[in-house]
């Protein structure tokens, strides 16, 4: 049994790397995956991983001694904000002005320069987190002088469809949105990072110019229901 899932794992991570061009960061989004699996990932070659939870990475995270760099991809709740600059290298779900502030003044106190991203709503679904596409620009013109983050890029988990070619579109919106900042050429932003794609879309999302994609399912198989 165990045999079997470290193969499976191993064959997955070779593939999709295969399938990336070069300059595309995959990012193993690991949610209620168990320890042996992300075990199993990293020593497939995974360099980073993702996280949706504060509190599960946490767990993770007395398991994990490999040196690898661990990426928040859920939204952040500001009361977790403290935990989660100490545990991630990167928050990939900047959505607001209140959470930024919160995050630069977390990161004051314990000296540390955060990289992270803006996480777009591109869909405009209301039930989802993220800036919506027509404020991303003042958003960032707002925070952009908060000395303890550093701007780098967008992400989007846009909606979700059965057909990945329905993605495209949203991809599409994000990534003009990233040339538009780009252009802007704001201080201390630095444009090099976009997040978009997951299992179903990732071939899409680098089409439209991802450069991280955020993989879960074909790498580590279909989640159990918890
Ligand atoms: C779960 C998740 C992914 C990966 O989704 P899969 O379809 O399992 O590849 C990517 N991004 C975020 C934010 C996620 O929560």
């Amino acid at each position: 049994m165990k045999k079997n899932y470290t193969d499976t794992i191993n064959k997955n991570v070779t593939d999709i790397q295969h399938s990336l061009p070069s300059g595309v960061l995959l990012v193993a989004a690991a949610k209620t995956r168990l320890p042996d699996e992300v075990k199993t990932a990293i020593h497939a070659g995974i360099k980073v991983i993702g996280y949706n939870y504060v509190q599960e990475a946490e767990k993770m995270h007395q398991f994990i001694d490999n040196d690898v760099q661990w990426h928040l991809i859920g939204h952040l709740q500001r009361n977790k904000v403290k935990k989660a600059i100490k545990l991630f290298d990167m928050i990939e779900t900047i959505d607001s002005l209140e959470l930024a502030e919160t995050v630069n003044n977390q990161c004051a106190l314990i000296g540390k320069v955060m990289p992270v991203l803006i996480e777009i709503n591109s869909g405009k679904e209301s039930n989802k987190t993220g800036v919506l596409p027509e404020n991303v620009l003042s958003l960032i013109k707002q925070i952009h002088e908060l000395p303890y983050l550093h701007i780098q890029g967008l992400m989007t988990m846009g909606p979700r469809f059965g057909n990945p070619e329905g993605a495209r579109p949203y991809f599409k919106v994000t990534k003009s949105l990233f040339d538009e900042v780009k252009k802007a050429g704001i201080p201390h932003v630095e444009m090099k990072f976009l997040s978009m794609g997951m299992s179903n879309s990732y071939q899409i999302a680098i089409e439209e110019g991802a450069n991280i994609v955020r993989i879960g399912t074909i790498l580590f198989g279909s989640r159990c229901a918890q």
